[in-house]
């Protein structure tokens, strides 16, 4: 088993193919604090994609409500558990060593813990490549189990907290968890498929099944971590997100061309979502380049963090963390890197406030963005440190340089003649 070098981790880890990375990657920030949970983009990529008969339970996307709601139901507390058995097994603990530096590779310290390949890798009887387990038919039947269920006080688990909440935790809480495949660098479904039928495309490194080879092993299905791959029953393969390929190439006449977000990214009403492509290295790193929106939100202001990356795939789906969650929750959830990212987001440097502002100001990808400084419009103390807003113009550029966006911090107000007060 070859070692490739996991940047989330911060260290080599197992996986059974040698590293191979594409010129962009696809990857994508939610901002979890925005979600309204009203479903838009499960209903944008359901009626795009898994509408025909046999793709009933089919939801590439889905929001679930943590913490108890998931979709398949309890998927990633069942191997969570299964990891922590593998831990015990090792006498090994599932810690982190603090980074030293702020920025880099390392950004969120180095894992000492045992990733889905290394415990596959240590129970060989299991001939696995990865640890998982294949859900029942009961645990695809409720894609929105536990809705809006919120948790009991800290004290009574069967009673809501009834004093008023404040930060940084909120007695009684729940959250909405937006999820679709991770186009994970390192894919279990991938390394886990028998026939070689999951592949990367080498242009962005999209995950996707080949149907003409698959089998319906559900090989992937067991050992993806993130439980996105699914069978479907009247065909007898398995199916999954496919990042909407064809309009990150750019062929939907809409755009002129330009790439253009995905379905559940571009429908996204709450304005969480934000999706792009970022340059990798020749060491397989995301290079720099601190105006692509993605890179600057991941890597430079460090506000948006991989979901559980304790698993070892590298997915490429972000989240800005819940401000009011309990972080140790959140940082099992998220990783070391929780704490940075709720204090960097609840108090946003100037830069941050404009970039944050492009989330859906564009169906197009914007590739690149600049900042034109405007006037303070906002100034105060927030626990004993200075705050203030500028009302910035961020612009975003799409890939051929031409711009696709342009937005204020400060939202503009019109104001309507005092005739005809309901027209426009
Ligand atoms: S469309 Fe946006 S706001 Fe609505 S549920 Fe999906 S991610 Fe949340
Ligand atoms: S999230 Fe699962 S299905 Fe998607 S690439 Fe990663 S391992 Fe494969
Ligand atoms: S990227 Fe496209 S295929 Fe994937 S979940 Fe979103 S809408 Fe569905």
């Amino acid at each position: 088993m070859p070692d490739v070098f996991n940047w989330q981790l911060g260290r080599d880890m197992h996986y059974p193919y040698a590293e191979a990375h594409p010129d962009r990657q696809f990857a994508f920030v939610f901002n979890i604090n925005r979600c309204i949970a009203c479903q838009t983009c499960t209903m944008a990529c359901k009626s795009t994609w898994t509408f025909s008969k046999g793709q009933e339970y089919m939801w590439w996307n889905n929001v679930e409500t943590k913490p108890f709601g998931g979709y398949p139901q309890s998927w990633d507390v069942k191997l969570l558990d299964m990891l922590d058995q593998a831990h015990e097994g090792a006498g090994r603990a599932a810690a982190w060593t603090p980074a030293g530096g702020d920025s880099g590779d390392t950004a969120y310290g180095t894992y000492d813990g045992i990733t889905i390949f290394e415990a596959a890798h240590r129970a060989p009887q299991r001939k696995d490549v990865a640890l998982g387990y294949e859900p029942s038919d009961q645990e695809w039947s409720s894609p929105n189990f536990y809705e809006d269920t919120a948790t009991g006080s800290k004290d009574q688990r069967d009673k809501l907290t009834m004093q008023s909440a404040s930060l940084p935790e909120h007695g009684t809480w729940f959250f909405y968890l937006q999820r679709l495949c991770n186009h994970c660098t390192y894919p279990a479904c991938l390394a886990a498929c028998p026939r070689g039928a999951i592949y990367k495309r080498s242009e962005d490194d999209i995950v996707l099944i080949d149907q003409k080879r698959c089998r319906g092993y559900r090989k992937g299905v067991a050992q993806c971590p993130y439980k996105k791959p699914m069978f479907r029953p009247t065909t007898r393969v398995s199916e999954k997100c496919i990042a909407c390929y064809p309009r990150i190439e750019g062929t939907d006449p809409l755009t002129d061309g330009q790439p253009m977000e995905t379905r559940c990214m571009s429908a996204c009403v709450g304005k969480i979502r934000m999706q792009g492509l970022v340059t990798i290295d020749e060491r397989g790193g995301w290079a720099e380049d601190r105006t692509n929106p993605l890179y600057y939100l991941v890597k430079v202001a460090r506000v948006a963090l991989p979901l559980y990356p304790q698993f070892g795939t590298e997915p490429n789906g972000y989240y800005i963390p819940p401000r009011w969650a309990p972080r140790p929750y959140l940082r099992q959830m998220f990783g070391p890197g929780v704490d940075h990212a709720i204090e960097a987001y609840s108090l946003p440097s100037r830069k941050l406030m404009a970039v944050l502002q492009l989330f859906r100001a564009s169906q197009t990808i914007v590739f690149r963005n600049e900042i034109e400084e405007g006037e303070k419009i906002f100034e105060r103390t927030v626990g004993g440190k200075p705050w203030e807003i500028f009302n910035d113009t961020v612009i975003g550029y799409g890939r051929d340089g031409r711009e696709v966006a342009r937005v204020t911090v400060e939202e503009p107000r019109y104001e309507r003649p005092d005739k005809h007060y309901n027209s426009i």
